[in-house]
């Protein structure tokens, strides 16, 4: 089997193969590695590729199944995380300059996992600096490309991992979401993310943006493979005390049962105004498949989803003031090289160390959480919070499941919206309510513009349903074909070189 006709293809069919002794782990590794060689150099999706690694956790797992022991569920799997996620021994940079050479003497519980499940850690993927953005254009380090047009922006924050996936750089990958970071990229890429309810995935050793938004998942290329790795990432751990002892169903075992009677909640606010014609149009095919399928389709409303923006806008930068006060030049990374006294170290370390988003919330949340407006703009915030999530308990009194776009527009152009933050903001206008009320949610391919653009459908489930939330868009998926559609990288890159 050539390399190429390797790469796209999904984990459980390498499992397979694997399995059958079609190919070697080996095998599998070396034509990602040369897909990564040959076009990361467009896409930019990594910041590491531990190419060594790879090779010798593949080797290990050869050896291994040739003897006749037993492996992991993701054994010989080539797996990308994002660089978010503390790696022992290997650089973990957030895309921050502040953390450039911090080398983290411990695992994430999640990487943890992972390699317990014997997957090949392929490499760290680009980011927005602290995953603070939606176009992973604020890393310090380089801007990750859309693989569907390399001229447009591949969301973010976890931008590099969701193109590392549509780029068949890895079949899949992991990355976080504190306000849509999983699904707006997942949904920007055309391939599938999923963001777990709050305390399902330990987020031990997860460098911390907004600690009670925050929440690690998985990124795939269909429904069946996200089941599978959301299955081996989540579940309690000692070492985060969010994290909540409920056993974690066997995901995979039963993504395939239609859900019977399902109800399906449309949110009638999200395809009114602000919504591109064309995701709106693709969001209203996609409700057709439901009904065809003998769903109950209902419209709902979510009156305060509204106040959704700003109230994040107010939590997630306190929180971000307070976490982000540990880069002080004396714990982790990068120092002033030049100082006078030690507030000057401090002040010129983060100065010279935090980009000018990561400095932007953190005056934003500084500014919130202080005397005299903490009442007025964070206590206000949390009680909008508290509306925001009552209105998700009303809806689910009346439907199993809450659909609607992911994104109000499909990738826009790299830039377009980097001279004002407000614009960037909105991209998440549908995202950060599932994060405020701690529910889960996903975003799955549902449609292409002209232009080619990938469109991404949301799905939303009540705390802990992930397992509703994977059959209800398994449903979906099955009656459709946007999934096996694969960015012709040959094609883009082609592309911007005639225009360039
Ligand atoms: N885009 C949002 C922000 O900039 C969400 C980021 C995220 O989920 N990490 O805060």
């Amino acid at each position: 089997m050539s390399g190429e006709s390797l790469v796209g293809r999904t984990a459980l069919e390498h499992l397979d193969a694997l399995a059958k002794g079609e190919l070697s782990a080996r095998e599998l590794v070396q034509a990602y590695l040369e897909r990564i060689e040959r076009f990361d150099g467009h896409v930019q999706a990594f910041l590491l590729v531990d190419a060594d690694g790879a090779v010798k956790k593949a080797a290990e797992v050869d050896e291994r199944r040739a003897r006749g022991e037993p492996l992991g569920p993701l054994a010989g799997v080539p797996v990308a995380v994002k660089d978010v996620l503390c790696t022992e021994g290997q650089r973990t940079t957030c895309a921050s300059r502040i953390l450039e050479n911090f080398i983290p003497p411990y695992d994430a519980t999640v990487v943890r996992k992972l390699k317990e499940a014997d997957a090949v850690l392929i490499g760290k993927t680009n980011m927005d600096e602290f995953a603070m953005g939606s176009s992973t254009e604020n890393s310090a380090f380089q801007v990750t490309r859309n693989p569907w047009d390399l001229t447009r922006a591949p969301g973010g924050s976890s931008g590099g991992s969701a193109a590392a996936v549509a780029a068949c750089f890895a079949p899949l990958a992991i990355g976080s979401d504190t306000g849509g970071s999983i699904r707006q990229p997942a949904a920007l890429c055309g391939v599938v993310g999923l963001k777990p309810t709050y305390g399902r995935v330990s987020r031990y050793g997860l460098v911390a943006f907004a600690s009670s938004l925050d929440q690690i998942g998985p990124f795939a290329f269909d429904v069946r493979d996200t089941a599978l790795l959301l299955k081996v990432i989540a579940g309690h751990d000692p070492l985060d005390s969010t994290s909540v002892a409920r056993s974690v169903p066997d995901y995979l075992a039963c993504v395939e049962e239609p859900l019977e009677g399902l109800k399906v909640g449309v949110v009638r606010e999200w395809l009114s105004e602000g919504v591109d014609p064309e995701v709106a149009t693709a969001v209203r095919d996609a409700v057709a498949v439901y009904e065809k399928l003998g769903a109950d389709v209902c419209d709902i409303s979510l009156p305060h989803s509204k106040y959704g923006i700003p109230a994040y806008y107010i939590v997630a930068p306190a929180e971000a003031s307070s976490n982000l006060a540990r880069y002080d030049g004396v714990h982790y990374g990068y120092r002033a090289a030049r100082y006078e006294d030690m507030i000057d170290m401090y002040c010129r370390t983060r100065a010279e160390g935090f980009g000018a988003e990561v400095k932007r919330r953190i005056m934003l949340g500084t500014y919130a959480l202080s005397a005299g407006y903490y009442d007025a703009y964070y206590l206000k915030a949390l009680k909008v919070r508290r509306v925001i999530r009552e209105d998700f308990d009303r809806a689910f009194e009346q439907v199993d499941v809450i659909i609607g776009p992911t994104s109000p527009t499909p990738a826009f152009r790299l830039g377009e919206r980097l001279a004002d933050p407000l614009s960037m903001y909105l991209s998440d206008i549908y995202t950060v309510t599932a994060n405020l009320a701690g529910i889960a949610g996903i975003s799955l391919p549902c449609g292409f513009t002209q232009d080619g653009l990938p469109i991404g459908l949301q799905i939303l489930a009540p705390p802990f349903e992930e397992e509703r939330l994977l059959r209800a868009a398994r449903m979906y998926e099955r009656e459709t074909e946007w999934h096996r559609r694969r960015a012709d990288l040959q094609q883009a890159v082609a592309a911007v070189s005639k225009a360039g």
